[in-house]
């Protein structure tokens, strides 16, 4: 179902078929963990899921989900369910194109460094950075479809 090749932003995930908005993409496999032990793994491949928690990414091929990269316009969101982390269609993926999210969409201040971005669209904002620093009308779009997590919310002064 997905393809994994090299770009210029490392390995990235292809899709073999088309996927539809509201489909569910692929998930996300890596161990849970909080801030206290990011510590001991490497952070620039942790997912930021809750208050004080983080997906640290399984960089194997066999978690598919897990190598997907970041795009400030991306075709999927992370959507929590209970202990599963799904990447969620939000823009329909033709065959062949690359399987993106946005890692600043779950992501807030205090946990966020500067790192920047080469995902190359015209929406590109230069560093992934975190919800806050997301254009309004981009955190708009995502809340009114429920996309953010209350955690990330109740960090943003203006709501
Ligand atoms: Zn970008």
């Amino acid at each position: 179902m997905f393809n994994i090749r090299d770009t210029d932003k490392g390995r990235g995930v292809f899709s073999l078929c088309a996927l539809e908005p509201g489909e569910v993409a692929v998930e996300l496999t890596g161990p849970i963990i909080t801030s206290a032990a990011m510590a001991e793994v490497d952070q620039r491949y942790c997912l930021q899921i809750g208050a004080d928690t983080f997906q640290a990414k399984a960089l194997i091929p066999d978690a598919v989900g897990d190598l997907v990269n970041h795009s400030c316009d991306p075709n999927c969101v992370v959507v929590l369910d209970g202990e599963r982390v799904i990447l969620w269609v939000i823009r329909s993926i033709l065959p062949g194109d690359e399987v993106s999210y946005d890692y600043g969409l779950t992501a807030t201040p205090e946990h966020t460094d500067d790192t920047v971005c080469l995902c190359h669209s015209s929406k590109c904002r230069g560093v992934i950075g975190h919800f806050a620093a997301l254009p309004l009308e981009a955190q708009e779009w995502y809340t009114r479809r429920g996309f953010v997590p209350e955690y990330v919310h109740r960090g943003v002064a203006q709501w």
